[in-house]
């Protein structure tokens, strides 16, 4: 999320308002009720979290103006081409309408089409989202509904389980009308517990967890399907080729959030102290591929270099 939708949602929060989201190509005037937001870009190509973030923080209702899109206008040849009215929609239109479609599908009543005429006069003036008048107190965190309910930080993804959750509509529901989440439907087999995939991770979502009991150690790699953005490096410089993709994943799988890729019995490197899958013997695989190859590295060449920078 970048800093000006967070401007809006403040807004919203702060104000608790029904707004018309409009077209970024939009040159349509509306009436002073409509609270007109036009978005820097076309709604069809607006992020899919928007609307329910928008809910999710207060708004009363959003409206979307599905006629109010100018983008990707059929060519020159196809303008003239109908008299029923649909060439002069555009292409664009079709995008639009698809996102409404999966707006209302996954929100209700919450979202509508708008359908107010034009006004001749008493125009209302149209918001910039990248510039709305958010107040002083609701930007600085300091309004009754200035903190936002949900962290503008956070992925898409993780922010519209966040939304679903704070509108009341359960994660599955997802799976009908959102795009289809980032999360990378990880599968492990082979692990050595190195933690290359760990300190690889962008986005944090990999971990090593070791529990002990008694004399018997086990470790786990944990996957956090939320925060996971597919970023692929785990499996690029995974030195066991452990890690791979199997099916893809539903937004009720994501809902899980951690789950355990795979657990195994370790014990503790007597050299470097790491942890490594019980074999029999006392130094890790690391630590045995330098005893073998004492002047050279091991971690692969893509690590290396991001790691040095
Ligand atoms: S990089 Fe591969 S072997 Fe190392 S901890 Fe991750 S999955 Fe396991």
């Amino acid at each position: 999320m970048n800093i000006q939708t967070t401007r809006l949602l403040r807004w919203i929060s702060d104000e608790e308002l029904q707004i018309t989201l409009v077209c970024g190509s939009s040159d349509r005037s509306y009436p002073r009720s409509a609270t007109p937001v036009q978005l820097p870009g076309c709604i069809a190509e607006a992020s899919f979290v928007l609307v329910p973030e928008i809910l999710a923080c207060g708004a009363e209702k959003v409206l979307i103006d599905v006629d109010s899109c100018n983008c990707e206008k059929t060519d020159e040849g196809d303008a003239g081409a109908g008299s029923d009215g649909e060439s002069a929609a555009g292409l664009g239109d079709t995008g639009v309408r698809d996102r409404f479609a999966a707006w209302r599908g996954l929100l209700g009543d919450a979202v509508a089409e708008f359908e107010g005429d034009e006004p001749r006069f008493r125009k209302a003036e149209v918001i910039s989202a990248e510039d709305p008048p958010v107040s002083r107190r609701a930007l600085f965190g300091l309004g009754a509904g200035s903190s936002l309910p949900i962290d503008p930080t956070l992925s898409d993804d993780e922010r519209l389980l966040k939304a679903l959750d704070a509108l009341g509509i359960p994660a599955d529901r997802a799976n009908e009308f959102a795009p289809p989440p980032q999360a990378a439907p990880l599968v492990a087999d082979g692990c050595i517990a190195c933690g290359v995939c760990v300190a690889a991770c962008p986005t944090g979502s990999l971990e090593l967890q070791t529990i002990n009991e008694g004399a018997a150690e086990q470790t786990t790699l944990v996957h956090d399907r939320i925060s996971c953005v597919s970023a692929g490096e785990c499996i690029k410089l995974c030195p066991e080729t452990a890690l791979s993709l199997s099916q893809p994943l539903s937004w009720t799988n994501v809902a899980q959030g951690r789950v355990a890729l795979t657990t195994f019995e370790t014990t503790k490197c007597r050299k470097c102290g790491a942890m490594y899958p019980r074999d029999g013997q006392d130094l890790c695989p690391t630590c045995r591929r330098k005893a073998d190859n004492p002047f050279g590295y091991w971690l692969p060449p893509g690590f290396e270099r991001k790691n040095r920078g």
